[in-house]
């Protein structure tokens, strides 16, 4: 059975749980480094205050042992803040993990519409409309070698994909609708089919 650590520091975990619960997979909260010391097979990054949560993973001693299980092939599902947390370069300030070939810009939307929602057709992950809710959120600014751009909102990237790494601007876990949940259900099903990959 699946089992997926989620990042529990700060930010929104509990709903991640709960999309996951309600697509019957097991999950548990990572806020140690001793959480991670058991077996799982993929890895949710949530939304929050990626500077925070960039914090305490370096204090956490979390930091490291996380970029190399994904640099591995640990599937990893970053949304908003996480996706930050994931992005090879942020525009003006230091990278985090750093794994994703991505350039993001925070709070990119700006202080008039710092919240929103809206819906699109995002083929690759559900042949039905996806509700989308951006809270205070980044966009990608441009993507790099490998990345896949699995959405773009008003000219702006707001989900991608690159290999194991599945990152979107917006919060699924915040809606009742778990398409990028069975999506990154399906990344981690296919990604234990060759496991040697993860072999650290
Ligand atoms: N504004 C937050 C940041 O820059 C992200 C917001 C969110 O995760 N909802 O980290």
């Amino acid at each position: 059975m699946m089992k997926v650590g989620i990042l529990a520091l700060q930010g929104a975990f509990a709903e991640h749980k709960q999309s996951l619960c309600s697509i019957g997979v097991d999950s548990f909260e990572i806020r140690q480094k001793k959480d991670i010391e058991q077996p799982f097979d993929g890895l949710i990054i949530p939304g929050g205050e990626s500077t925070v949560i960039g914090k305490l993973l370096r204090k956490l001693d979390l930091l490291e042992p996380l970029k190399s299980m994904i640099e591995n092939g640990m599937p990893v599902f970053g949304t908003c803040a996480g996706l930050i947390i994931l992005a090879k370069n942020v525009e003006g300030e230091e990278s985090h993990i750093g794994t994703m070939n991505i350039t993001v810009k925070r709070n990119a939307y700006g202080k008039q519409i710092d919240s929103f929602s809206d819906t699109a057709v995002i083929e690759k992950v559900s042949p039905n409309p996806v509700p989308l809710v951006f809270i205070r959120a980044p966009w990608i600014e441009s993507a790099g070698d490998g990345v896949e751009i699995l959405c773009e909102l008003n000219g702006h990237i707001v989900a991608a994909r690159q290999e194991n790494m599945l990152v979107t601007s917006f919060h699924p876990e915040l809606t009742k609708d778990t398409a990028f949940h069975k999506y990154f259900a399906d990344i981690i099903k296919n990604s234990s089919e060759t496991p040697a990959v993860r072999a650290v």
